[in-house]
């Protein structure tokens, strides 16, 4: 009997082991901006661990490799970035440093969800002319495809495919999420299309290309006039003065620009000034769209009213 009760216990003991192990075995995924950690976590569930590098208040082309980085890259599994050279500056080093043999180049864990972009065609602005001069920020095309559902559900099958490697056990799961957020995407790309088509948006910087792309969206300025080339006097007062001509809709922006160019253009411009909202640690990616196209949407109605 004694015997018994202690083979009971030695039993529970190997089963709340057991339980720990398998609650600790999550997938731990590393992504370079939030949008990348929001799919991950709404295809991965409770079998991914997500953690982001550049806040959304931070510029992600200028982000400090901060040491406090290298645990986390140390114990991922994944690593996910947007590529097309927008990590280029900070990425590699935090990479080299973080001695993860899972996440270096070329590995399984490394994600570079632009290849699946190019492949497809997506990314927009390769047929723009790459000097100096003109912005040296987009040599490849428009990292920040990640503002933009079409080009997010694209990535989808890449994302499940990389987590059903690492994690096979939950693949069947991945699957399933994965095609419950690629109808989610669907239906908010067909609900949204129809109400923002003719739409004419200033940028701040040249962001929003697929995300315009993907709605019929005009773009006919932007106020930085290359990427990450600072506007002078000269062409802020040309972008405020083609806003109040109603030769654009709104403004649309990053939180992390200049504050004070942005309200000035949007203040002389007589411009509704729609900020990205940086959203949630836990985001609903859905979601997270809908409130940035919910505002551009209210611009198409104010257009129709005067
Ligand atoms: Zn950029």
């Amino acid at each position: 009997m004694i015997f018994n009760v202690k083979r009971i216990q030695m039993l529970m003991v190997l089963m709340v082991v057991w339980f720990a192990q398998t609650a600790s075995a999550k997938v731990k995924v590393v992504a370079t901006v939030p949008q990348f950690a929001w799919m991950v976590d709404a295809i991965g569930g409770e079998y991914v661990e997500t953690r982001y590098l550049a806040t959304p208040t931070q510029d992600p082309h200028y982000v400090d490799a901060r040491p406090s980085f290298i645990p986390y890259l140390n114990k991922a599994d994944m690593l996910v970035l947007a590529g097309l050279q927008l990590e280029a500056g900070w990425l590699p080093s935090l990479i080299q440093n973080a001695r993860n043999t899972k996440i270096n180049v070329g590995t399984v864990g490394y994600v570079d969800a632009s290849t699946v972009i190019q492949m497809k065609g997506i990314a927009m602005g390769l047929n723009q002319p790459v000097t100096r001069a003109l912005g040296d920020l987009h040599p490849g095309g428009n990292p920040h495809y990640y503002f933009d559902p079409y080009s997010m559900r694209a990535i989808i099958p890449f994302l499940v495919e990389r987590l059903s490697t690492i994690d096979p056990e939950h693949a069947l799961y991945y699957k399933e999420s994965a095609s419950e957020l690629d109808a989610r995407l669907t239906m908010l790309i067909e609900k949204y299309q129809p109400q923002l088509k003719g739409l004419k948006v200033v940028g701040y910087h040249l962001s929003f290309q697929n995300l315009f792309n993907t709605f019929g969206i005009e773009n006919p300025i932007n106020v930085e006039p290359f990427p990450g080339i600072p506007p002078s006097p000269k062409h802020i007062a040309k972008v405020s003065l083609l806003l109040k001509n109603k030769g654009a809709d709104g403004l649309l922006a990053e939180v992390y620009y200049p504050k004070k160019i942005i309200q000035t253009v949007a203040q002389i411009g007589q411009a509704t000034l729609i900020l990205v909202p940086p959203g949630q640690k836990k985001q609903d990616i859905v979601n997270w769209f809908e409130s940035i196209l919910k505002q551009l949407a209210k611009l198409k109605i104010a257009k129709g009213v005067s």
